[in-house]
């Protein structure tokens, strides 16, 4: 076969899932694994991946079997796929013995394009031998970092993956991710034999998303409603906090300033958890307030920022979180406020952990990388995609540091007195004690341990206290400072702090914010583009009660994209409104009259 290999691909994705071309490498990937080649998929979030083995699922004879980490994402694509008229269906907990049995038969009978299963599932005996008495299309294996340890999600079950080419050596296996930095990436060849397969890298970026990092300036909360006033009033969006306390909190004091948001975590009753979830999924406009147990498997496309009230402990988690903002590649924002007590919690949390040496390493260098991004002042894109083995030519323009440049200062002698007012106090006292030292503020505690007689006894009554406490933060992030082992919060010197106090070595910082700037900052948001007015409200009324009538999210009938395209181009006929993107043959037939009638009788009420 000689060029244009596969006409048949293009077909399939106009007349089934409705879009007029392939994006990106999609099409190179599609007829490589239709010809049966092994392929490994790094593509960002929202790149669309799951075409890439969706179309070769259709093309290839028998199932394709897709490995996917999480029941919520598998009940998705597959309603998704259903809408879209494909014979999907999946095998996990979620279904009782019979109805297994029944998917099971449809898999044997050939009556299946996909199915979707757990790992842990496919390494059973009975999942063995069901495959054997089928006809495997391929084997697609989603969020594939899991299958390394260097990730940050893995998962033990995911290393039997590899038995699958020892098995079915003929079946085409195409592995899929979002987020791996290079060690990441070999661990995934190395385990799941992917060593001939051909890698398809189109980076990690995600332009649309408008990345800030402000300073928590002890009302990180008030500095997140103002945020979202200003900029996602009435749209979705997530929030993340380090404790299930401060989920509750945060969600409480949203819901009293008039917003509708809804606690999730996991010490929450399963059912109360399943119904939040299905709301933020379902209405428009939920904030969602989470541990981290949220969002893995959420393919909701619209959710509009995400943010973050506590330092997560990696790039990877940062990125993997933020990445939930904006699917659709709509415009969309990713907010964090730190600060010192982060940094401090982050340490201790780490240095108490019960895991083992080479595994604290692993977590201390990535947190330190995590560190670095908040105080950088440089483009925060750049930064990131360097970490994951990408580049970027110039500053993005879409980031904090990139709009509001942020200024720097001198840093040199001010780190000298804080690095040695640890060192006359010994190295055994928190942040206020030090920062009150160096303020010259007596209290009974200072005069106790005489350290109202030291030399660095308020030698810094040139910056303010927070000044100070932010100055210890950037010190610590850094690595020139540490937090105390035994969790008392003491500071230490490093080895780093040397050549610093000896003048050897010059700081260049960040200059701590004021509270109106640090505002201002945090304020840039990315608007969103979305249609307004009384065809675009009709448009979604009618949508929801699609959605509602079949227990659907409302973005599985259409994306607000979809939608929102219907406002600007006002078809009014049938074969002019399947020209438009994401309506394809199955979704024309089944609700083209409705949609079509919503923008005919809007057109006669104008
Ligand atoms: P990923 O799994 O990489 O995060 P998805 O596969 O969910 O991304 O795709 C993201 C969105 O882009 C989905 O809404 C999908 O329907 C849409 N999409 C994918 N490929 C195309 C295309 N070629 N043209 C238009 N939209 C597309
Ligand atoms: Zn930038």
């Amino acid at each position: 076969m000689h060029g244009d290999t596969h006409p048949e691909a293009l077909k399939v994705l106009q007349e089934v899932f409705g879009y007029d071309s392939f994006r990106g490498p999609q099409q190179a990937i599609i007829e490589h694994v239709i010809t049966g080649g092994d392929a490994l998929v790094l593509m960002p979030t929202g790149g669309g991946k799951s075409l890439c083995y969706q179309i070769p699922a259709l093309l290839r004879e028998g199932t394709a079997i897709v490995v996917s980490p999480l029941i919520a994402l598998m009940q998705d694509q597959v309603a998704a796929l259903k809408q879209n008229g494909v014979r999907a269906d999946y095998l996990n907990s979620s279904l009782d013995y019979h109805e297994a049995v029944e998917v099971e038969n449809r898999l044997r009978a050939g009556e299946l394009d996909l199915l979707y299963i757990a790992p842990e599932r496919l390494a059973t005996a009975r999942m063995q031998m069901l495959l054997e008495q089928a006809h495997i299309a391929l084997f697609a294996i989603d969020e594939a970092h899991c299958v390394s340890q260097w990730g940050h999600d893995f998962r033990p079950e995911y290393r039997q993956l590899s038995h699958l080419h020892q098995r079915f050596p003929q079946v085409p296996r195409i592995a899929l991710t979002a987020t791996a930095d290079v060690p990441t990436r070999h661990d995934i060849m190395e385990h799941l034999q992917l060593h001939e397969a051909a890698l398809y890298n189109s980076g990690f970026d995600r332009p649309n998303i408008r990345y800030h990092i402000a300073e928590n300036q002890g009302n990180a909360k008030e500095q997140l409603l103002r945020f979202i006033r200003e900029h996602h009033d009435g749209e979705a969006g997530i929030v993340y906090c380090l404790s299930r306390r401060k989920v509750e909190e945060t969600a409480a004091w949203l819901e009293r300033q008039g917003l509708t948001a809804l606690p999730y975590h996991a010490g929450l009753p399963a059912e109360q958890r399943q119904h939040h979830q299905t709301r933020f999924l379902r209405e428009d406009g939920v904030v969602i307030v989470a541990t981290i147990a949220f969002g893995m498997g959420i393919d909701k496309p619209d959710v509009r920022f995400v943010a973050h009230l506590n330092l997560p402990k990696s790039i990877e988690a940062y990125y993997q979180e933020t990445g939930r903002a904006g699917r659709d590649g709509l415009p969309a924002d990713a907010w964090m406020a730190y600060g010192l007590q982060d940094v401090i919690t982050l340490r201790q949390m780490q240095q108490d952990s019960s895991a083992a040496d080479q595994q604290k390493r692993i977590e201390q260098q990535k947190l330190d990388a995590m560190l670095g991004l908040c105080e950088i002042i440089s483009c925060r894109r750049q930064a990131l995609l360097h970490y994951f083995g990408d580049h970027l030519d110039a500053p993005c323009g879409n980031c904090d540091n990139c709009l509001t440049p942020p200024e720097t200062w001198e840093a040199t002698v001010a780190a000298q007195k804080a690095l040695s007012c640890v060192y006359r106090t010994e190295q055994r006292f928190g942040v206020t004690y030090l920062v009150d030292v160096l303020l010259g503020k007596s209290n009974e505690r200072i005069t106790r341990f005489g350290h109202d007689r030291l030399s660095t006894f308020g030698i810094g009554k040139e910056l303010t206290a927070n000044e100070w406490k932010a100055l210890f933060r950037q010190l610590i992030a850094s690595g020139y400072l540490s937090v105390d082992m035994e969790g008392h919060g003491g500071i230490k010197l490093t080895a780093n702090a040397k050549p610093v106090l000896r003048g050897e070595h010059a700081l260049t910082l960040r200059k701590p914010s004021k509270a109106k700037s640090a505002t201002r900052r945090g304020s840039k948001g990315a608007s969103t583009t979305l249609p307004q007015g009384e065809l675009w409200e009709a448009l979604r009324q009618h949508r929801r009660e699609l959605a509602a009538a079949q227990g659907v999210p409302a973005y599985v009938i259409f994306h607000d994209a979809t939608l929102a395209e219907m406002v600007e181009q006002k078809p009014q006929s049938l074969a002019a409104l399947g020209e438009i993107s994401g309506i394809g043959a199955r979704k024309l037939a089944d609700y083209g009259e409705g949609f079509l009638g919503v923008i005919l009788a809007h057109r006669e009420a104008e």
